[in-house]
């Protein structure tokens, strides 16, 4: 065990974590991506948020993303590498980060580890939602009806969840070979899920920030 004196910052070992979440469409990984950022003090970095609002304020970007976010496609590299690497040079995610639907490929995953070796950093660990893809398309069914994601019909729910399991699900074994992964399940209530992830991390001693955790009388 470690420890420091309350309020002893100079010393205190306790850093933000680098993290990684990767699950099917429809696992809740923005959801849970917002919470944990909010948990562990760090910026929750979501590439399809990017995207999106790129498109909606029809960047350049945004009109070259849109026909492969539509059809549930991944979008190329040559655009998605550039916005990672320049979103992630940005001063909030100096000393911690939770990275939502990036990396996708097994290609990026190389692309990542050529710019945290460029920062002289290293992931904390990769979060794995794990959920039923049948689940998950009854969720997204119902998420179409409420936010209307142009990416949410049937269809491109099905095509985006081949897209999953040809291209993202790969990482989860690269990530498991490198001793990262830790892996929750996405079912559940959003708070159950939640606290099942804070749970696993600090078991891999990761741990929220001391003024954060619940129950803290700071002050
Ligand atoms: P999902 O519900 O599948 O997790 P996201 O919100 O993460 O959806 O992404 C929506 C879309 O944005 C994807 O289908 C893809 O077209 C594009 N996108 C997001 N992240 C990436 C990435 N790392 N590489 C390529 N395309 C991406």
């Amino acid at each position: 065990m470690t420890s420091s004196a309350p309020g002893d910052t100079s010393t205190d070992i306790h850093t933000t974590p680098r993290l990684l979440i990767i699950g099917a469409p429809g696992a809740g990984k923005g959801t849970q991506a917002v919470r944990l950022a909010e948990a562990y003090r760090i910026p929750a970095i979501s590439t399809g948020d990017i995207f999106r609002s790129n498109v909606k304020n029809e960047t350049e970007l945004g009109k070259q993303a849109k026909a492969f976010m539509d059809a549930g496609d991944v979008v190329p590299d040559s655009l998605t590498n550039a916005l990672l690497r320049s979103r992630l040079a940005e001063a909030d995610a100096d000393s911690g980060f939770l990275l939502d639907g990036y990396p996708r490929t097994v290609q990026q995953v190389g692309e990542l580890d050529d710019i945290l070796a460029g920062q002289g950093v290293t992931l904390d660990a990769v979060i794995e939602l794990d959920a039923d893809p049948e689940v998950v398309v009854d969720r997204l069914r119902t998420r179409a009806g409420l936010e209307g994601r142009s990416d949410d019909t049937e269809e491109v729910v099905r095509h985006r969840l081949t897209v999953y399991r040809e291209q993202t699900e790969p990482l989860i074994a690269i990530y498991g070979d490198r001793n990262l992964l830790v892996t929750v399940d996405a079912l559940g209530e959003v708070d159950e899920v939640t606290a099942r992830i804070t749970e696993a991390l600090a078991r891999v001693g990761i741990v929220v920030a001391p003024d954060t955790a619940v129950g803290t009388a700071a002050n």
